[in-house]
């Protein structure tokens, strides 16, 4: 799910359960997901990212597949939804639900549970186009059979959770049918904490296989730990994992996860080993920097607080709709299960017009962390400057990220700066100079 997945999974539920701020900020040092086409190619001398020649007409052809995909995945997210109000679709899924059982929640278990094959299955085609190409692209390893493997397992727990989830909510909008804005907000704050500290015991080990990472890279453990000892972090060694990316992907990655007793730092094994240890030490300095600066908290907050202004906007926005379109939909109330659609439909739209609201918080975070990790390897490692230049130009090629990426689509779709936003900094970064220091260090 990292590259043309943006399902209405990814509208319906992801808005509502893990929020617009809180993904974003589980820092992941490289974009997979997003590179935007480019008309003029500048001159490489002025470039600090740059790709071989063939590698830079792959990067630009795949970026305009990666930016179409994405904006029309949410666009088509939306648009579905309204089709099947418009067409009576949702509340004749009611009817049907009713009819199967007389017990309420069982129908509203099954509506939902429906509810998600539906849009699961109305956003396939495009997240299979999404893998086509980055196995065409040589981005993806993971064959066909793990592929659909891993929808169907992302889809068994969706239909669980979410059905659960939905449940709940829409029990709160026929229990409190005025304040119920109020009451589904204070719900999502349990949740979202539960997820957050849930996702990498209980979700990530079902997609892919961890182990500690001093078990294969003892060495590199070793070198992590001098970063360690200069952030004055507590991440010991048990809270590093080797995760084993390369039976899907050849893309580069570290992420930090977790909240509490199930926080960790988490290295792509095509990371360690495959690239030069100085550069997984800027990588891990960075994730380090999420840790440190609180990013995972900072990003929950202001997921919290964007929620309660668009709960109670979409409340009054689905209440609007209900009332002008219902009869014509079917519907005579939002409470109804089809009627707790249009309040799904209005967040979604919602979730698209904020995304570059979310985006602009989410690459000041990753700017800070990148600073951060410049400033971790002064002095471990001979020039870090270079070092993070290097690193970034390997997470570029990986990637295939554009070198020249338009400049709207970075705005809009972006949650970390373009590649060459990030390595140009680091070539001009030195604070050291003049007997300066960093931002974040004392020396
Ligand atoms: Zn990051």
């Amino acid at each position: 799910m990292r590259f043309g997945c943006r399902g209405l999974i990814v509208v319906c539920v992801a808005l509502l359960l893990t929020g617009l701020g809180v993904r974003w900020c589980a820092a992941e040092t490289a974009p997979a997901s997003t590179t935007a086409p480019t008309a003029v190619a500048q001159p490489a001398s002025a470039q600090a990212y740059n790709l071989p020649p063939d590698k830079l007409a792959k990067a630009i052809a795949l970026s305009r597949i990666r930016n179409i995909l994405d904006i029309a995945g949410s666009i088509w997210g939306i648009v579905f939804l309204w089709l099947l109000m418009a067409l009576r679709g949702w509340s004749g899924l009611e009817g049907w639900a009713q009819r199967i059982s007389g017990r309420r929640w069982i129908q509203g278990a099954i509506f939902f549970a429906a509810f998600f094959v539906i849009t699961t299955l109305a956003s396939m085609p495009l997240d299979w186009i999404g893998h086509h190409y980055s196995r065409a692209y040589g981005i993806s390893v993971q064959g066909w059979g793990s592929w659909f493997g891993d929808q169907a397992k992302a889809l068994g727990l969706t239909i669980v959770f979410g059905t659960l989830a939905l449940l709940l909510f829409n029990w709160i909008v026929q229990r409190w049918p005025r304040r119920y804005w109020l009451g589904i907000w204070l719900v999502t704050i349990p949740i979202l904490l539960l997820i957050l500290f849930a996702e990498p015991v209980a979700i990530e080990p079902l997609f892919d296989k961890f182990e500690p990472l001093s078990q294969s890279n003892p060495a590199l453990v070793t070198e992590l730990e001098r970063v360690v000892a200069r952030t004055g972090t507590n991440i010991p060694p048990e809270r590093m994992y080797l995760m084993k990316a390369s039976e899907k992907t050849n893309g580069l990655n570290a992420y930090v996860s977790g909240i509490g007793a199930t926080k960790r730092i988490v290295v792509w094994d095509t990371t360690a080993g495959r690239i030069p240890n100085d550069e997984v030490l800027f990588i891990f300095g960075h994730e380090s920097g999420h840790y440190v600066l609180h990013h995972i908290w900072k990003g929950f907050t202001g997921a919290v607080i964007a929620f309660f202004f668009i709960y109670w906007a979409c409340a009054g926005f689905a209440t609007w709709m209900v009332k002008r379109f219902g009869a014509g939909w079917g519907l005579q109330e939002l409470s109804s299960r089809a009627g707790f659609v249009v309040l799904l439909f209005t967040i979604s739209i919602a979730g698209f017009i904020l995304e570059p609201a979310g985006n602009a918080f989410s690459r000041h975070f990753e700017h800070q962390a990148d600073v951060y990790g410049q400033e971790a390897i002064h002095g471990i490692v001979a020039d870090p400057q270079k070092t993070t230049v290097a690193a970034f130009n390997d997470l570029g090629e990986a990637w295939l990220e554009d070198p020249n990426p338009n400049p709207f689509i970075e705005f809009w779709l972006f949650n970390h700066p373009s590649t060459e936003h990030r390595a140009n900094f680091a070539m001009h970064y030195d604070p050291w100079a003049n007997r300066g220091h960093g931002e974040f260090f004392k020396n």
